[in-house]
């Protein structure tokens, strides 16, 4: 199991978005950790961390969906997000996404928040995509 499938497994079993997730999710999705005057904080990788060079707006995509939906990879599509009844009474969010060449859907369901379903699905999608 590689620290790819570790990070899905937290996001498959998590409650709640949380900063810790986000984090995780966003430093195998493209970003990196930067010393600054005010601690370490996030940039995209392309990012050379100076002032002058930086335009990185880091949202947690554990708790933003336009901050997931910027992970899906480019060449796949929303197709389908949805709320469903669960019987545990609590929320239940799936997501597809589609690639059409070569054809393929994939499915990430049973999350408490569309946000955490779009990152599961996100990250898969640029598992398969690598
Ligand atoms: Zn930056």
């Amino acid at each position: 199991m590689d620290q790819i499938d570790t990070l899905l497994q937290e996001l498959e079993g998590a409650e709640e978005g949380s900063r810790d997730l986000g984090y995780a999710v966003s430093l195998a999705t493209g970003w990196k950790h930067v010393e600054s005057a005010f601690g370490p904080v996030l940039h995209l990788e392309k990012c050379s961390g100076q002032a002058k060079d930086c335009n990185c707006v880091w949202r947690n995509p554990t708790l933003s969906v336009d901050a997931a939906l910027s992970l899906v990879p480019e060449g796949w599509s929303i197709a389908g997000l949805w709320e469903a009844v669960n019987p545990k009474d609590r929320p239940w969010w799936g997501v597809n996404l589609r690639r059409d060449d070569p054809y393929k859907v994939l499915t990430a369901q049973g999350s408490p928040a569309p946000a955490l379903a779009l990152c599961i699905a996100a990250i898969k999608a640029r598992r398969g995509a690598a």
